[in-house]
């Protein structure tokens, strides 16, 4: 039999192994980035058509290149950052691998223009799928261009798959992020579809964070500094209040390379630990620096992952780091902190590491909750005692008198019923004992008014505002943007008012103005959670959240009236036995299990 293995033709290989690092736009542009980063350049400029699926160009003012660096580096493992298997040990460039000029020239049109400072002349190169169409002297700036057309033009599988712009874009921006945050010496601009996105100043970690995700972030920051033998901890964490229902911003750098890591996110949740509601997921920007012989980066082709020759001590040393710099900041209560754990040297392999011992000498205090439980004023009239009475009245009735004919509707609001521990309202059907969970009730009737005003077309009942201006991130201001449409017919009339702020023109009136901020950021979340669904999908979305956010709090004593008008609506309402989350409003327990309960020797 004839032999039938060969070497596959270099653009073909040079295709494969594209599609391992380059999966989309903002792989290019990652890649990019990190290109200029490491020629030196301290002015980078992205530029972007289309989300990156018509062009993604870098401009840098680095090193640029010779007319046979040129050449030489569109070719596979062609780099000048390392020599040998040695120099990984000591890495401290972005790029090592020397395949991604040449996995992006085999799936696009790409031109390069590049001079290097000493350089009277420069060059121009122009290849489509790895062939060199055109190659020229040219007069140009000192520094590199890179503009990268027609991404998987001859990829069509790859290209089909593409998400709409919106999403792509949003990887391009996650991607600016990671690269933008950590070089804070570097002035980044971005530009797309002609517009100026960012435009970002040389600064410190502080102001390069306030620059790309808005003003706000300033008060919502706590520094974070914490060096010991092992590694070196700098950055930010955010204050609890401002913590989101989504993983928004969170960031670890490990020698100014973001990567992801799970274990080290886990370390973080813990510092954070009782100051969170639950699903709550707090801001951090967490740089850590190491010695580059302590790590190993090259477990995974795209380099967001990172072992650690000492995992268990960077997560302790992180752990505490937080914990303490919330502690300092007063935010979390008083913290017995051993300071003396932090700075250990490397402990030997094998060995286990104890993390430093914190405890908590005191919950944190719940915040009382202002929010109003309707639209309509409640007159409080009678006491909780009163109510008490009355049930008692009605329980005896129960006894003797015969049962009434009633509904099952009726029956669940036949009675005001009685508040215990903040949570519940104790009531009674037909049945027996019924305890209803206040906010979950409350929330199904606040997202079915919603379905109801919005199947109508009707415009929430407003309540009178004082202006309130909100400051954005760009990212998130973009999102609102797309979404004026909808959050203006959910009860959330919002007017743009200069780059990322917007101004509340109305509000709908069960929405408390006092908690609009963090109420607004989780309408964001949820758009972004609901993803590209849309219609009444993603109303629906934005209504569970809202009405999840807009009902009342535990722990907040309801007036009696408030309890009936809560029973009643939800006794009108489609679903009354289930949040929109399918989380269950009460439950009951029937009077013959009440009466066994109550038998001779049950206890
Ligand atoms: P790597 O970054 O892993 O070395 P690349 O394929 O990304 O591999 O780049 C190959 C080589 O091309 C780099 O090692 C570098 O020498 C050169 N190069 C790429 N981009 C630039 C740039 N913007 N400025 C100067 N040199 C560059
Ligand atoms: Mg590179």
């Amino acid at each position: 039999m004839a032999d039938v293995i060969k070497l596959l033709p270099d653009h073909v290989a040079n295709q494969i192994a594209a599609g391992e690092v380059i999966q989309r736009p903002a792989s290019v542009v990652k890649e990019l980035l990190e290109n200029a980063i490491d020629a030196g350049a301290d002015r980078i400029q992205l530029i972007i058509t289309s989300a990156g699926k018509t062009l993604v160009q870098v401009v840098d003012n680095g090193s640029g290149m010779s007319a046979t660096d040129a050449r030489m580096s569109l070719e596979r493992h062609a780099t000048s950052k390392i020599g040998s298997a040695d120099d990984l040990f000591s890495l401290t460039t972005k790029g090592f691998r020397g395949e991604a000029l040449a996995s992006i020239a085999a799936i696009s049109h790409l031109e390069m223009k590049t001079k290097k400072e000493q350089d009277e002349i420069g060059n121009r190169l122009l290849i489509e799928g790895t062939e060199v169409k055109e190659q020229e002297q040219i007069q140009t700036g000192d520094g590199t261009s890179i503009s990268v057309k027609n991404l998987f033009y001859n990829v069509p599988a790859r290209r089909k798959f593409l998400k709409s712009d919106p999403v792509e874009m949003r990887h391009i921006l996650d991607e600016f992020h990671r690269v933008a945050l950590v070089h804070i010496d570097i002035q980044f601009s971005l530009h797309h579809n002609n517009e100026e996105v960012y435009n970002l100043r040389k600064g410190n970690f502080r102001s390069r964070i306030v620059d790309i995700f808005g003003k706000n972030f300033n008060e919502k920051l706590v520094p974070l500094e914490e060096d010991t033998t092992i590694a070196k901890i700098h950055g930010f964490v955010g204050k609890p209040e401002f913590a989101r229902r989504t993983r928004g911003e969170q960031f670890f750098f490990v020698n100014g390379r973001f990567i992801k890591s799970a274990y080290l996110n886990h370390a973080v949740n813990a510092a954070y630990q009782d100051l969170l509601k639950e699903k709550e997921y707090p801001s951090f920007f967490i740089n850590i620096d190491v010695d580059p012989s302590f790590i190993d980066i090259n477990i995974h082709p795209t380099k967001t992952e990172v072992k650690f020759e000492d995992e268990k001590s960077i997560y302790a040393i992180i752990r505490s780091a937080v914990r303490r710099s919330l502690g300092q900041y007063n935010i979390a209560p008083a913290i017995d902190f051993n300071q003396e754990a932090m700075n250990f040297p490397a402990p030997p392999k094998n060995v286990h590491v104890h993390q430093p011992e914190l405890r908590i000498a005191s919950p944190r205090p719940k915040v009382p909750d202002l929010g109003a439980l309707t639209a309509q004023p409640i007159k409080p009239t009678r006491s909780a005692v009163d109510a008490w009475d009355s049930l008692n009245e009605r329980l005896s009735e129960k006894v003797t008198a015969p049962e009434p004919k009633q509904t099952e509707l009726e029956v669940s609001i036949a009675l005001k019923g009685v508040q215990l521990l903040g949570k519940y309202i104790v009531s009674e059907n037909l049945n027996g004992l019924i305890l209803i969970d206040h906010k979950r009730a409350h929330e199904r009737v606040l997202y079915e008014q919603i379905i109801r005003d919005l199947a109508m077309n009707r415009v929430p009942a407003q309540q009178e505002l004082f202006p309130i201006t909100l400051e954005l991130s760009k990212v998130d201001a973009d999102l609102v943007c797309d979404h004026l449409d909808e959050l203006n017919r959910i009860g959330v009339q919002l007017e743009k008012f200069g780059k990322s702020a917007f101004v509340v023109r109305g509000l709908a009136a069960f929405i408390s103005s006092s908690q609009l901020s963090e109420t607004l950021d989780e309408m964001i979340d949820s758009i972004k959670n609901s993803g590209e669904s849309t219609g009444m999908k993603k109303m629906e979305a934005l209504a569970k959240t809202l009405a999840k956010r807009s009902s009342r709090r535990y722990g907040v004593t309801l007036s009696p009236d408030e309890i009936s008008w809560l029973l009643e609506e939800l006794g009108n309402c489609q679903e009354s036995n289930r949040t929109p989350g399918g989380l269950p409003i009460s439950i009951e327990i029937d009077l013959a299990q009440l009466e066994r309960m109550f038998k001779k020797g049950s206890v």
